[in-house]
């Protein structure tokens, strides 16, 4: 029976990584902060408690789970927080899979057997990009504290890769669920189109409408994770769709999902919300994880959209 470790198990990534390892067989011992109580998570994950800037007690989890398979989902999950706390996201976000590795490391030379490890890189980690779409020769020169934080993680990720750890990196583009908190732009607007479509007016404020993503559906990124762990060879993968949309567009196809004319009525830019780096696009270039990995995304832009306000004007219904 495969057992796996998967850090921030609580999160988006985390609770539907949970459900696919459950639903194949798999012991999945789940990583989660003091306090946190994961809803929803399968019955048969077994919590952990602990904390990604602790590396001892990583080091001691490791050990006594024995995983075969490791997942870092954990750590600062959003650039506009690291800029509030850079000191805490190096520790956590950039340490916090140096610590991982490094026990898995240990691990493999201990036991002699193979732990293969799946980190969750990031687009970030290209800041303002010099070339479009970024693939995994791009330049990695990030702009936020958080881009910095996975830079670091990232780049740690090739030198235990070397040392002969099997320790693979998913370069994630933004994926997106009704699982998203509303700290997210994508959910922010579904929260807000639906509760405007039930209230009949309201508005919502927001920052950089013209930032462009390239937006995927989370289930389909953790498909390419697994995918990804379980490759003979580990290597770095981009995940992403390949094509961008802008924050507007975003919004106008909530809106419209919701039912609610005119967008631009409700919409404010509000200044709190533009943040002092920000990339103005990011696409990735999926190639590699298409052809090595046999990957590729399920839901497309609209449909996505759709899931996430569908799943929000239901939560107003209850
Ligand atoms: P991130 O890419 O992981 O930081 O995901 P977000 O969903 O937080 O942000 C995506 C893009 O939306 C970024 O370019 C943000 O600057 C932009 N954006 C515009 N308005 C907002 C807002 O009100 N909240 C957030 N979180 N992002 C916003």
């Amino acid at each position: 029976m495969t057992v796996a470790l998967v850090t921030g198990v609580a999160g988006q990534d985390g609770s539907y990584l949970a459900e696919r390892l459950v639903a194949e067989g798999a012991e999945v011992h789940g990583l989660v902060r003091e306090g946190e109580h994961p809803e929803g998570l399968p019955r048969e994950v077994g919590l952990c408690v602990g904390d990604l800037g602790d590396a001892e007690g990583l080091a001691d989890l490791v050990r006594r789970t024995r995983p075969d398979e490791i997942y870092n989902l954990g750590g600062i999950s959003s650039v506009a927080y690291s800029w509030q706390h850079p000191v805490e996201t190096g520790a956590v976000s950039g340490l916090g899979a140096v610590a991982l590795y490094d026990a898995a490391w240990r691990l493999q030379e201990d036991s002699g057997r193979t732990v293969r490890v799946l980190q969750a890189s990031s687009a970030e980690i290209f800041g303002t990009p010099d070339r479009t779409p970024q693939d995994e020769g791009t330049t990695v020169r990030p702009s936020s504290p958080y881009g910095a934080a996975k830079a670091y993680a990232h780049q740690m990720a090739a030198v235990y890769r070397a040392r002969g750890l099997g320790v693979s990196a998913c370069v994630l583009y933004n994926h997106e669920s009704p699982r998203r908190p509303e700290t997210f732009v994508t959910r922010k607007i579904t929260a807000a189109a639906a509760r405007i479509a039930r209230e009949g007016s309201g508005t919502l404020a927001l920052g950089n409408l013209d930032a462009r993503r390239d937006w995927g559906w989370a289930p389909d990124y953790v498909d390419a994770m697994v995918r990804a762990v379980r490759h003979p060879v580990a290597d770095d993968f981009v995940v992403a769709s390949g094509a961008t949309r802008s924050v507007a567009d975003f919004v106008a196809a909530a809106f419209a999902a919701a039912g609610v004319d005119d967008w631009s009525r409700h919409v404010t830019v509000d200044p709190r919300f533009v943040r002092p780096a920000d990339p103005a696009e990011q696409v990735g270039d999926p190639r590699r994880a298409r052809e090595e990995l046999g990957w590729g995304g399920t839901i497309a832009f609209d449909e996505i959209v759709g899931r996430m306000v569908r799943h929000d004007l239901a939560l107003l219904t209850v």
